[in-house]
């Protein structure tokens, strides 16, 4: 396989096909700015590779967020375009070395850029974060976020901060976001989250005591529900979802 992947900001350019959208261009990656492997060239230079570009590929490509995207691809296809954004937004942000501030060079063996001065090395930037399904009896809280960006409801989920265990972590936002106390803290399944650089890591748990008070700030109403009468939830390919479908199945 071989091919190139295009960005522009946050939103990546496809062409439309009827086998739904397309994004490998052939087209010469180092016409472009932070070209980036995704995968190892062979001897003959063929490979797939990142790239910016403000301009089109080829006639009728058109734009599209990458949440837009991710909505409408199997996860397996999506991975590629959530690898290459991640690669490209840590290229973006990795320009300059971090303790000296020279300008960073690639690595000569691995995925990393270098300081020439100060040999610093930056890695791909991973941040995990926790969301959790917590259960009391056959009924699941689900919170609506502030701001009233987000359509519909879904699980709690925070940053884990320095020197935290997930678990720690799951415990301390649900506390934060709607005053509750857990218990039976126990992890699920994974995610990766390229929105644009976390790793989601599914818990579940069990209520122990506390009412619903939502922050107001992260979280602007919570509740508990129940198979009949959930509002709307997110789509089927977020981590979020399947964890919520798999507690009903299982109940
Ligand atoms: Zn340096």
């Amino acid at each position: 396989m071989k091919g190139l992947l295009l960005f522009s900001a946050d939103q990546l350019w496809i062409k439309q096909t009827t086998e739904g959208p397309s994004w490998l261009f052939d087209v010469d990656p180092l016409a472009f700015d932070l070209a980036e492997p995704l995968s190892v060239p062979t001897e003959a230079g063929e490979g797939v590779f990142a790239a910016e570009s403000a301009e089109a590929p080829v006639p009728g490509a058109e734009r599209m967020r990458l949440r837009t995207l991710f909505d409408l691809v199997a996860p397996q296809r999506y991975a590629q375009v959530g690898l290459a954004s991640q690669l490209l937004h840590w290229r973006r942000v990795h320009r300059f070395c971090g303790a000296c501030g020279m300008p960073l060079q690639r690595h000569a063996t691995e995925r990393a850029m270098i300081c020439p001065a100060c040999s610093h090395i930056a890695y791909p930037r991973i941040n995990p974060v926790v969301i959790t399904l917590i259960s009391r009896d056959d009924r699941i809280l689900l919170a609506h976020k502030a701001g009233g960006v987000l359509p519909f409801w879904s699980l709690v989920a925070g940053f884990v901060e320095a020197h935290e265990t997930l678990e720690q972590a799951v415990a301390r936002e649900i506390a934060e976001e709607v005053g509750l106390r857990v218990t039976n803290i126990r992890y699920a399944s994974s995610q990766p989250w390229p929105f644009p650089n976390n790793l989601m890591f599914g818990f579940t748990a069990e209520y122990e005591s506390g009412e619903i008070t939502p922050d107001g700030v992260e979280i602007a109403e919570a509740g508990w529900f129940g198979r009949d009468d959930l509002p709307p939830i997110p789509s089927r390919v977020s981590i979020a979802r399947r964890m919520i479908d798999a507690f009903f199945a299982s109940t």
